[in-house]
């Protein structure tokens, strides 16, 4: 079995989030990681392979994004995936979901996998979309949320949480499935994956690699349009009561909620 990974380098969870007000787009400046719900899915990879109730023969992780976005796919290898895949072309950049998705199944096919594996979430976008929209395009069964994930009758036995409780579904392969974050809990990196990360295979392809029609992704083949986005308004600073007196304390609290008809 050959599974592909989808992972995406995100803005660290520390960098506050803004709209960069040129773009009206999200500002993806500043320190950047592997999207932690990523991990999830490269674990639940290692996990079908270390299993041994099916043969895994590989495991690869797949990008799109920057230059930059090696990194992600250095952390996914030294968190066990065999080797990588990075589509970079300045023609991608400012592709919206159905864009992202259309190219990354275009990359997809080149590798002919049985499993493709993602995230549910990217920790940026939060669309929770690709999922869908690239086993739309590769034309196999979808499942999202998925928190376990058995083999049994030649496909996958998976659970998915849903809102009204749990759902139980029988997928033939190959599919594409978006693990919810409940699946596992990720592995650390031994330092000695860490060390060798940069020199496992890394294929870095362009839009010609993998016959994507330019005129379906970057801004101009995106149909999102961003409107006037704004930050929020700031909030006005807290009112601190020192607790010197603590019966003057509660006489100012009670009073405070008082005037805001609180009480
Ligand atoms: C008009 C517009 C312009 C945009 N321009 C840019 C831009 O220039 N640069 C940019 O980075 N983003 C851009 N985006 C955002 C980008 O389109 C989204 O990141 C993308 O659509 C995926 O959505 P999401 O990140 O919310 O993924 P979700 O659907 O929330 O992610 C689910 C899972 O999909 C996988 N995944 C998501 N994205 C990727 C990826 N790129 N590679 C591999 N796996 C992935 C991950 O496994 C992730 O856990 C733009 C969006 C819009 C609307």
């Amino acid at each position: 079995m050959k599974i592909c990974v989808l992972v995406k380098e995100v803005p660290d969870a520390a960098v506050t989030k803004r709209i960069d007000p040129s773009t009206g787009r999200l500002d993806r400046g500043g320190e950047k990681n592997l999207n932690p719900y990523d991990t999830h899915a490269i674990e639940a990879a290692m996990q079908l392979k270390e299993g041994g109730e099916v043969q895994v023969d590989e495991i690869i992780a797949v990008t799109m994004g920057p230059g930059s976005a090696v990194r992600a796919l250095h952390k996914a290898v030294s968190l066990g995936a065999d080797r990588s895949v990075h589509l970079s072309d300045d023609a991608l950049a400012g592709s919206d979901v159905a864009a992202t998705g259309y190219a990354l199944a275009q990359t997809l096919k080149r590798e002919s996998p049985d499993l493709v594996l993602l995230g549910q979430q990217s920790d940026d976008g939060e669309c929770y979309t690709i999922g869908a929209v690239v086993a739309d395009h590769l034309q196999m069964p979808s499942l999202t949320q998925v928190i376990k994930m058995d083999v049994s009758d030649g496909g996958l036995r998976c659970e998915r949480q849903a809102e009204y409780g749990y759902d139980t579904v029988q997928v033939e392969l190959p599919a594409v499935i978006s693990v919810g974050d409940a699946i596992n809990e990720p592995r650390y990196p031994s330092l000695k994956a860490i060390m060798g990360a940069k020199k496992k295979p890394l294929d870095a392809l362009g839009t010609g690699d993998v016959e994507i029609d330019a005129s379906r992704v970057g801004t101009d083949g995106s149909q999102v349009e961003c409107g006037n986005f704004k930050a929020p308004p700031a909030k006005s600073a807290g009112l601190i009561i020192e607790d010197e007196d603590t019966n003057e304390t509660v006489e100012k609290i009670v009073a405070w909620l008082d005037e805001r008809k609180l009480i």
